[in-house]
């Protein structure tokens, strides 16, 4: 037997949650279809032996007028401040080592920082300036080289930039720079302190889903929609309702395996054929004993030696045990997708090594992850392929039905928010504003956490 609902929100992420629950609140009958055997998606925390790791998001980017903050707070989610989070050169302290695994000194530091800070200010020049398609990369190369030219700097000292504007591509986006269109980093202010959560992230969905109808294991194949309504299939029986509201990743909205029927019209899918899913992985490593620099946020290698694995993050704070995160971004994360965990391990054993020397013990614990063979996103987040314009995330949001009538197909999750996309604040904000145009009036976003004891 077919269930009736007013609407059927498909993905128990954090974007399909918020929209549930404000839909569920406004008095309609909702269900959530959801694959996993959990909800969260790519906010997903283990809790293995006491450790608690954040297997997908870790970051608040920015806590001033943050909504994720405020509904953080609002559930008393403790938070640790770690402003390292957006792959800032600087800011709080980092240890630097140059080509040849030397330490720089903080002179040395300092000027790097001011360098870099040279060639960003450069940037958005550089970018207006780009042609249709330009890369990352391209823009990179042009603001580093009008910086040099004006600052009269050494071939390798615009290099030192250019490399790290290509680790902050691939750290942020998880997307080689010469992949990543030339406005895919346009909007990378934070405001505020970044914050992590020592007790999980995954308590914020927790909260979100209290009181709501989800189905766990409910794996959606086929989303038809006509005047009428729609008809949601998935391995376990069918659901029809007066409208969907679909969350699924980007990397899910392209498989195979889900279908739209009819398919999404033009320009959404237009917009959506210019969105990929990156190459993003986590590393942690737990030591027995800390041997890296006291009191710094970061430990970033220059050079080619850093070429995969350039920057480790301190979270000893956070996790209570000498901890290093690292990451395996573009092609690092897709060369070694099929590595074994001992392997990516050692590899990045042996970068820790030319930098501290051979004494350094073996971790205790590794924990990865596998998010580019994951089924329910097939990759962490998605980035602007060359030719697509930061518009097209709003444009994905596009309600989709007959003219005239009411939309009966909503799309929404992190790559449908144009103002801060590949972010949980991304999630949720779509999550809120598909939930206000299925109720057609403004819902004020603190009503996400008005549930809150
Ligand atoms: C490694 C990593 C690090 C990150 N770091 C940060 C960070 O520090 N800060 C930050 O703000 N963001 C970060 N992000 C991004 C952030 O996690 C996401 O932007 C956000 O969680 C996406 O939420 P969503 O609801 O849009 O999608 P999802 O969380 O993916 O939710 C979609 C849901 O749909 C389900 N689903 C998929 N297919 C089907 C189907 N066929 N049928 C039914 N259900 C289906 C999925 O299982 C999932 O639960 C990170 C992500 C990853 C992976």
């Amino acid at each position: 037997m077919t269930e009736q609902f007013d609407t059927v929100v498909v993905g128990a992420g954090v974007s399909g949650l918020a929209c549930a629950r404000l839909l569920a609140d406004a008095g309609q009958r909702v269900v959530v279809l959801e694959a996993r055997e959990r909800i969260g998606g790519r906010v997903h925390t283990e809790r293995i032996g006491g450790r608690v790791t954040d297997m997908g998001a870790s970051w608040i980017h920015g806590i001033d007028g943050s909504p994720v903050f405020a509904a953080a707070s609002a559930f008393g989610m403790p938070t640790v401040e770690f402003t390292m989070g957006s792959f800032q050169a600087g800011g709080r302290p980092v240890a630097y080592y140059d080509p040849a695994g030397r330490r720089l000194s903080d002179e040395a530091a300092a000027a790097f920082v001011a360098d870099v800070a040279a060639v960003d200010a450069l940037l958005p020049e550089a970018i207006e300036a780009a042609a249709r398609g330009a890369s990352y990369a391209d823009v990179a190369r042009a603001a580093a080289d009008r910086a040099a030219a004006r600052h009269g700097w050494t071939a390798d000292r615009a290099e030192r930039v250019v490399e790290y504007l290509h680790h902050r591509s691939e750290e942020q986006y998880g997307a080689d720079a010469d992949a990543l269109d030339a406005h895919g980093l346009d909007d990378d202010a934070i405001e505020g302190d970044e914050v992590v959560f020592p007790e999980g992230y995954d308590r914020l969905a927790e909260h979100l889903a209290e009181g709501l109808d989800v189905r766990l294991e409910h794996a959606v194949t086929r989303v038809g929609w006509s005047s009428e309504g729609v008809a949601v299939v998935t391995d376990r029986g069918a659901f029809a309702a007066d409208r969907a509201v679909v969350t699924v990743p980007v990397g899910v909205l392209k498989s195979e395996g889900f279908a739209f029927d009819p398919p999404l019209p033009r320009p959404i899918a237009d917009a959506l054929a210019g969105l990929e899913m990156n190459a993003f992985e986590k590393v942690f490593l737990r030591f027995p004993e800390r041997f890296w620099d006291e009191g710094v946020y970061a430990i970033r290698r220059q050079g080619e030696a850093g070429r995969w694995w350039h920057s480790w993050y301190d979270l000893t704070a956070l996790h209570g045990t000498p901890t290093l995160l690292t990451f395996a971004a573009g092609d690092c994360a897709r060369q070694t997708r099929d590595w074994s965990e001992d392997r990516v391990v050692a590899s990045v054993m042996a970068a820790l090594r030319e930098i501290y020397g051979e004494a350094v013990p073996e971790p205790e614990h590794a924990h990865l992850t596998h998010w580019q063979d994951d089924p329910w996103s097939h990759g962490s987040y998605a980035y602007m392929t060359l030719g697509s314009a930061p518009e097209d995330h709003d444009v994905l949001a596009t309600p989709i039905g007959e003219p005239g009538r009411e939309p009966v197909l909503h799309l929404a999750g992190e790559a449908t928010w144009q103002d801060d996309p590949a972010t949980v604040t991304a999630a949720l904000c779509s999550g809120h504003r598909a939930a206000e145009r299925v109720l057609g009036r403004p819902v004020p976003i603190e009503a996400l956490w008005a549930h809150a004891s």
